[in-house]
């Protein structure tokens, strides 16, 4: 019978709770173990630096409080990244030909001990290492992984069952759904737990093993996920875990022959690189296969907004689009079009609402609920800092709110709201990756000319809104938009995507559009052999 999924509640922690105490111990025991070894884990074994065979460590610090340091990752040598490769090799027969209620079973229970035994465990490790408020990490970490973990066995049981061949009298036509011939990259991003869960999670599923490569900021989760993936009963060298300098990985892996497919979450920059090498090795006859590219990229994500719209709602979702998990989102929203006649009123209200949240230390107790974090590291304070400075000397920018940053302790921005009067201004254009929202006011009568603009004026098409309440507006705005957005929504944030709810992904140079949280992601992770037999 088919599987009965339901998506993951998250627990409510604005009370003072028993939740809310075990969190705080998960906390407690995290900070006080002091820098925890993260190690690379091939064919099940564990490796760490000796100092004798070249590996170092690189350090996760806490973004709130990067003076405490909370792991020693292990880096990779080019040795570990071909043992990855052969154990994943070695190990696949045995996976593939595992029935596939057993594999399903084993992410089945991951979930399970991700929302019990592994709750706050997981929930500190986030928050401390990803910079997360307990809102955050409960929405990462808890419900969206165990949510792909769950749905994707669900969607995959769909995929087997269909069996659409004709038959005839003396003939059975069957379609059996083989994972892809070599192994698949994983490289995971630091932003959400639960898209390094499904990125090594989606294909594992499916049959295939995997080298993954983790982001060194979110090496702490990740190391523990893939821990509770081996409790639950992953086989050795199914799943190999490489940390290390990502050009270094990426080389020793995408020179093998039996590399399948790139299952990839990140920048744009990082991943059209990956692309070309991947083609020219395809050129060169490198691989037996085409590999199977499929990435999530960057986004500059708009909300516009109709002078019919209700303005507290467009407010309010303005400022979680924006400003919710620091800005650090695919998907965050970073172009906000508003009408002439509602302006004064929409930056009062968004004003009001932004001096009652400041980033604030989330890792610390009393932070916990803090509406906003640090972002992530040094290098993405920097950008972030550079661009306000540039806006702050620029005569078509105006900061309307914010501005502000310090990492004297954390690496903080100030919520900020950039005001451009050039509607092609590089602040409508480019992604920060931070809590920056630029936004352009334009003339009531304008509203349809914005279609252009918003569709022209950038490289992407990953997620995008209306807020409006005439329905001949929303219509119009949904068929001009069309592919501006592998996500729209009306009347809604443009963020938050949930598994099974609204499949995730855009087009464009957002990446390919295979919608994570569906089950046609799992379709890239097969290559169908058809059967024909004669009776
Ligand atoms: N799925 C998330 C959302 O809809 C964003 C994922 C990402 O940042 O890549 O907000």
């Amino acid at each position: 019978s088919p599987l009965s999924i339901k998506n993951e509640t998250t627990k409510d922690f604005t009370k003072k709770s028993v939740d809310w105490d075990f969190l705080k111990e998960a906390i407690l025991t995290l900070t006080d173990a002091g820098p925890i070894e993260i190690p690379i884990v091939i064919n099940g074994n564990q490796f760490f630096a000796n100092g004798k065979d070249g590996r170092k460590t690189l350090s996760q610090v806490n973004p709130a409080n990067h003076r405490q340091v909370l792991a020693n990752v292990t880096q990779s040598n080019e040795k570990d990244v071909s043992d990855a490769i052969e154990a994943a090799k070695v190990s696949k027969a045995k996976w593939m030909n595992m029935p596939f209620a057993d594999r399903s079973a084993i992410f089945l229970k991951a979930a399970d001990l991700i929302t019990t035994k592994y709750r706050y465990k997981m929930l500190a490790a986030t928050m401390l290492g990803q910079g997360k408020n307990v809102f955050q990490a409960e929405i990462d970490c808890i419900t969206e992984l165990v949510d792909f973990f769950r749905f994707n066995v669900k969607y995959a049981e769909q995929l087997y069952q269909q069996q659409p061949l004709e038959t005839s009298p003396g003939v059975w036509n069957r379609a059996e759904y083989r994972p892809l011939e070599g192994f698949v990259y994983a490289v995971t991003p630091f932003n959400f737990t639960a898209i390094a869960g499904n990125l090594v999670g989606a294909p594992a599923l499916m049959g295939n093993t995997v080298v993954w490569k983790p982001s060194a900021s979110a090496a702490l989760s990740n190391y523990l996920l893939l821990t509770i993936l081996e409790e639950a009963g992953l086989p050795k060298g199914v799943v190999n875990f490489v940390p290390g300098d990502p050009n270094l990985v990426t080389d020793v892996v995408l020179k093998d022959e039996l590399f399948s497919a790139l299952h990839f979450t990140g920048s744009t920059d990082v991943f059209k690189s990956l692309y070309s090498k991947i083609s020219n090795n395809v050129s060169n006859d490198v691989y037996r296969d085409f590999p199977r590219i499929v990435g999530e990229t960057g986004g500059k994500n708009f909300h516009l907004i109709h002078k019919s719209a209700n303005l507290k709602h467009a407010v309010a979702s303005a400022v979680r689009g924006a400003f919710e998990f620091q800005g650090q989102k695919c998907s965050a929203l970073s172009r906000l079009y508003v009408p002439k006649s509602i302006w004064d009123d929409f930056k009062q209200e968004m004003v009001d609402i932004l001096n009652e949240i400041s980033p604030a230390n989330c890792s610390a107790a009393e932070g916990l609920h803090s509406f906003m974090g640090p972002v992530i590291h040094e290098p993405s304070f920097q950008k972030l800092a550079k661009a306000i400075e540039d806006a702050k000397s620029d005569p078509e920018l105006e900061i309307v709110y914010g501005g502000k940053y310090n990492n004297s302790k954390g690496f903080f921005i100030q919520p900020t709201i950039i005001k451009a009067t050039n509607p092609n201004h590089d602040f409508l254009q480019k992604e920060f990756f931070g809590p920056i929202l630029s936004v352009y006011i334009y003339e009531d009568a304008d509203f349809s000319s914005m279609f252009a603009k918003i569709d022209k004026t950038t490289k992407y098409g990953l997620t995008g809104s209306v807020f409006a309440n005439d329905r001949e507006i929303i219509r119009q705005t949904e068929e001009a938009l069309r592919y501006s957005a592998g996500n729209f929504y009306i009347n809604d944030k443009c963020t938050g995507a949930v598994v099974g709810q609204q499949w995730f992904g855009g087009a464009r140079m957002s990446g390919t559009n295979d919608k994570a949280g569906s089950g046609n992601i799992l379709n890239r992770f097969v290559s169908i052999r058809n059967i024909k037999e004669n009776f």
